[in-house]
């Protein structure tokens, strides 16, 4: 298996292989870039078909974590590691505590967050072994409340700042009353999204594969239910995509109607080429991870301590970094994805 020849292989400043004999315990963690500071990024279990597939994961998604906490100015590099295994199977607690050593060995350059396959209590026995994992102590929430550790109000939060700034550049409006918006998913970030629109007087339309969550969207919010097929083309503002990823492709393109995308989805475009496509379109994308960067830097301020008001100021300035990619993507008739991934790497890049 080749590293360095790899094609997602991005000049990654560290890539370890994993493995302790006694819990069976295989993993990889790769560390993209530390010129900001150490790489923080989630540690993923999942049932990989090989090794192969693993490292691929490992090498796109701990460069992608670069680019998305240097957009959000934060001092973090971009780091990410998987567990080969399946969690409902595989997962143990002394192959957690392994896991927890390894991460020790990184010498603090690569500090491990929660993920698909890994909870916080997960995290939590990794932290037995060492003090590099996040998102994992109850601290006071953005909104001044007690949290968990569950970064989705403050992600849900950013998105809502984001998503404000899009239509003030887009549809020269600060006023969200009436502002019609269809949230796909309204989940742990779709529903608090729908809730502050709705505090500012949105009108909004949602979907959700679970209904009980449509249900309570429109009991409390007043929100009208929409079917999963019809919410990417309704008669709509804004389109705000917290489900899953993939959504902006080429079918659902040439239906959307919403002039601009702000949601907290990872990934929402099916191939880089659908940035373009969404621009001769004449709609204004929001880079999905500019906009949903509220979670990491929730968790960069539990690490370092600060008061629940300086991560709400620091989670909105999400809208001023939005600013930037949407003047510099118009001035130079260029696709805003591109010109966020730009962004980024003036800000991370010596
Ligand atoms: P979640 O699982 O709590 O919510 C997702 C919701 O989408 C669920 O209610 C699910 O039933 C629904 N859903 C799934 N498939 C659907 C479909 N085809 N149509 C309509 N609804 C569908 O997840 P979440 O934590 O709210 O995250 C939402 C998105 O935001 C994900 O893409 C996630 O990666 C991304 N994100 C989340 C955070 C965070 O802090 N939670 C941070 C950054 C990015």
């Amino acid at each position: 298996m080749s590293v360095f020849s790899h094609n997602e292989f991005d000049n990654h400043e560290q890539v370890v292989f994993c493995h302790d004999e006694s819990t069976g315990l295989k993993a990889i963690i790769a560390i993209h870039n530390t010129n900001r500071g150490p790489a923080l990024g989630g540690c993923r279990m999942w049932n990989y078909v090989d090794d192969q597939e693993a490292l691929n994961d490992v090498l796109r998604l701990s460069k992608g974590m670069t680019y998305k906490s240097a957009l959000a100015n934060l001092d973090l590099g971009g780091g990410k590691s998987v567990i080969i295994g399946d969690p409902r199977k595989h997962k143990s607690e002394e192959l957690l505590k392994a896991m927890g050593r390894f991460l020790e060995r990184t010498g603090n350059q690569y500090i491990a967050a929660e993920d698909s396959g890994t909870s916080v209590p997960d995290l939590q026995v990794m932290g037995i072994e060492t003090n590099n994992v996040a998102g994992v102590t109850e601290r006071t929430g953005i909104d001044g409340l007690p949290c968990n550790g569950d970064p989705s109000p403050a992600t849900a939060y950013g998105t809502f700042a984001g998503l404000k700034a899009a239509v003030q550049y887009k549809l020269d409006r600060t006023d969200l009353t009436g502002l019609k918006v269809a949230i796909q998913g309204v989940g742990n970030v779709g529903y608090r999204l729908a809730e502050h629109l709705h505090k500012a007087g949105a009108q909004l339309f949602v979907t959700d594969i679970h209904e009980e969550q449509v249900d309570k969207a429109v009991r409390e919010l007043g929100a009208t239910a929409v079917s999963q097929k019809e919410i990417l083309s309704l008669d709509v503002d804004v389109l705000a995509p917290c489900a899953l990823g993939a959504v902006l492709n080429d079918e659902s393109i040439p239906l959307i109607k919403a002039q601009v995308i702000a949601g907290a989805s990872n990934n929402q475009l099916a191939a880089q080429r659908h940035d373009l496509m969404l621009r001769e379109r004449g709609i204004l994308y929001a880079p999905d991870y500019a906009i949903n960067a509220g979670g990491i830097i929730d968790i960069f301020y539990e690490r370092i301590g600060h008061e629940h008001n300086k991560v709400r100021a620091h989670i909105e300035t999400i809208s001023d970094t939005l600013m930037e990619i949407f003047r510099r993507a118009d001035s130079q008739d260029r696709p805003t994805g591109e010109v966020a991934d730009e962004l980024a790497e003036e800000r991370f890049m010596k």
